[in-house]
């Protein structure tokens, strides 16, 4: 469990790019819980920005998704992984608004 949790991290962080600071936590039923804050928006002292969201693929999923749209609002410099997902973020985005 911890193993797999490490390895999810890790492979969860080399997605959302060198900005993010992921995280994976336990909640009190022993799911996954994504947590990704952007380094760069606390580095500025900007209120600081963060996903947190429960669940295995679909907090993943979730997360990453705001942490992509986050990527393109505030820093459209900066290049990550992750941003290879933008199109289906907002597919997933729109999806869930027309809900
Ligand atoms: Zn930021």
């Amino acid at each position: 469990m911890v193993a797999s949790r490490a390895a999810r991290e890790k492979k969860a962080a080399a997605q959302a790019g060198p900005l993010a600071r992921l995280r994976i936590d336990l909640d009190d039923d022993q799911q996954f819980v994504y947590k990704i804050s952007c380094t760069e928006c606390v580095a500025k002292g900007h209120r600081r920005w963060s996903a947190y969201r429960p669940g295995e693929d679909n907090g993943f999923m979730a997360a990453m998704d705001r942490w992509v749209f986050h990527l393109t609002e505030k820093h459209p410099d900066h290049d990550a992984p992750c941003l290879a997902f933008l199109a289906e973020a907002q597919q997933r985005l729109h999806e869930r608004r027309g809900q």
